[in-house]
């Protein structure tokens, strides 16, 4: 197996991780509604889950996934990305400390480059 196509199979891994945390953080309203057991996550997170899989599975750049978080949520349907986005932003930070793995991932990466971003674009005006 190559360099990226392990990536790939890392950030498989990972995707349902932060949305396990998103959920566990953000819908226990809803996971109580749903009776939703410890280690699963509510209807919602499981449909975006196996959304985000799908995509993955099926992203035409698999080849050149250096920057696959951006493309990815190019490639989503707009409601998809909100929540794709919602989570990862409440659970990418959080992954960092937990997560060792998840420090070396696209997701980590685009934190990453996006903070850089705002630092630029501070010093420039
Ligand atoms: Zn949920």
């Amino acid at each position: 197996m190559d360099k990226e196509l392990k990536a790939m199979e890392k950030e498989k891994k990972l995707i349902p991780v932060m949305i396990k945390k998103y959920c566990k953080g953000k819908h226990k309203q809803e996971r109580k509604a749903q009776g939703v057991k410890r280690d699963e996550v509510c209807a919602e997170c499981r449909e975006l889950n196996d959304y985000a899989l799908f995509r993955l599975e099926k992203c035409p750049f698999k080849a050149n996934k250096k920057f696959c978080s951006f493309c990815k949520i190019h490639c989503y349907k707009p409601d998809m990305r909100e929540k794709i986005k919602a989570v990862m932003k409440y659970s990418g930070p959080r992954m960092l400390f937990s997560h060792p793995v998840f420090a070396f991932s696209h997701a980590a990466q685009m934190i990453k480059y996006k903070k850089q971003l705002k630092k630029e674009s501070k010093s420039n005006v």
